[in-house]
């Protein structure tokens, strides 16, 4: 069991208040808090050891190489990659899928098709299309049921030798449904085509392992994990990194330039131009270190009794619907109210200290499904209280008092 009373010390925002209130933070699936351990090694890295890394001989030059390489391996560990050069750092999901949709405009052509899901997050569509309209691929979408599951009688309709590229989420940031992605990848190796698994809103909740899944690419941002924002990486499978060509020109990724000709550096500098977010970078690893003490079996096991609770009350609210019923999800609830605008409820809500997001979360296409503007999404960590979720819960039922 978790001490979340405990736990919660160790994060120095939730001790806020807002308009007056204690800070109720339900807006976990945007983005995490971040806990002192975390903070310090930020504080620790511009106080003692700030220095560009890989290229000076100096001592802090060094220091700052080291902590960098070796948070590389803690993600390497945690996400049991099977080599660390298959670990490149990127600035987050959405920057780790631009980098794999641009190198696939070089291996795919007219006539391939590629797959994406109904139940992406923008991020996970958008890179596609452009990639799509720069090479005459053509895109199929694996539709999506009104409980929020994906028709996986469909995918195998879908997927034929023309596929080269699925591209799915772990779990849907609008919904939480965990889509099966093991079935996902085996079916799509059976045809040849590579799998492209979007794990931001997976890796706050279930410790992947991506050489257990067989994934070719898993993609992360750290700041969904109780890390920085602005930093986050992508795994790819050693075969398919070397035959990707490299994503931006520039510093760190030659190995020799001449104005004849440049050849690029090994992995994983290939695809790490420039001066990288160091700071965010170690802190990614102690983000990690942070979460491993919790506990990912603490951390769902805590976090599904909390999301069921708070499905049993909110959903006592005369009129209230929660898009997204599947039994595979996590601790997202995505509803509204009657015909109550989302965005009204959000605006109450936050004048009692409340945070949740509203809107279309990214991912029009399944507010399209059902027909709505947008939802309500309250989403859950491990250091959420039931007695936050009653406190919310009251919140709303007086949201809808006032708006009904
Ligand atoms: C948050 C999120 C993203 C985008 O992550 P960024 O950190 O903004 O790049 C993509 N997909 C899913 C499922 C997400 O939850």
């Amino acid at each position: 069991m978790l001490d979340v009373a405990t736990i919660r010390k160790d994060f120095p925002i939730l001790s806020r208040k807002v308009n007056g209130k204690p800070l109720v933070y339900l807006d976990n699936a945007a983005t995490s808090q971040t806990p002192q351990q975390v903070i310090d090694v930020i504080v620790d890295y511009y106080s003692i050891y700030n220095a560009n890394i890989h290229r000076g001989v100096h001592t802090l030059s060094q220091e700052a190489t080291d902590k960098y390489e070796e948070a590389r391996h803690k993600i390497q560990a945690h996400f049991n990659a099977e080599k660390a050069h298959e670990i490149i750092f990127t600035s987050g999901t959405t920057h780790s899928i631009n980098l794999v949709a641009n190198g696939f405009a070089s291996l795919i052509q007219k006539g391939d098709e590629v797959i994406v899901s109904a139940l992406e997050h923008h991020s996970n569509i958008v890179p596609w299309q452009m990639l799509c309209e720069k090479t005459g691929a053509t895109l199929k979408v694996i539709p999506m049921n009104e409980e929020g599951e994906l028709v996986m009688s469909d995918y195998d309709n879908l997927l034929s030798n023309k596929t080269k590229l699925v591209f799915v989420n772990h779990i849907s940031n609008a919904l939480g449904t965990i889509n099966p992605i093991e079935e996902i990848i085996k079916k799509a190796h059976h045809v040849g085509a590579a799998v492209l698994v979007d794990g931001a809103q997976a890796c706050p909740h279930i410790k992947p392992d991506v050489q257990k899944l067989d994934v070719d690419f898993y993609v992360v941002s750290a700041h969904k994990m109780c890390g920085p924002t602005g930093v986050g990486m992508l795994y790819g499978k050693e075969t398919w990194l070397n035959k990707l060509p490299p994503y931006q020109g520039g510093g760190e990724m030659i190995a020799e330039v001449t104005f004849e000709e440049t050849t690029y550096a090994d992995l994983p500098h290939k695809f790490e131009a420039g001066t990288p977010n160091i700071c965010g970078g170690i802190a990614f690893g102690a983000a990690i270190d942070y979460m491993n003490s919790i506990g990912f079996d603490n951390i769902a096991t805590y976090e599904n009794e909390l999301l069921d609770y708070a499905t049993k009350k909110l959903l006592e609210i005369d009129g209230l619907r929660i898009y997204g019923n599947t039994k595979n999800k996590t601790s997202v609830i995505s509803f509204n109210v009657g015909n109550i605008h989302p965005y009204d409820i959000g605006s109450i809500v936050d004048k009692l200290g409340i945070a949740v997001r509203t809107g279309h979360h990214c991912a029009q296409p399944i507010m399209d499904y059902y027909k709505i503007p947008g939802t309500v999404r309250a989403s859950f960590a491990f250091y959420n209280t039931f007695k936050e979720v009653d406190t919310f819960v009251d919140a709303v039922k007086r949201a809808v008092q006032m708006l009904s």
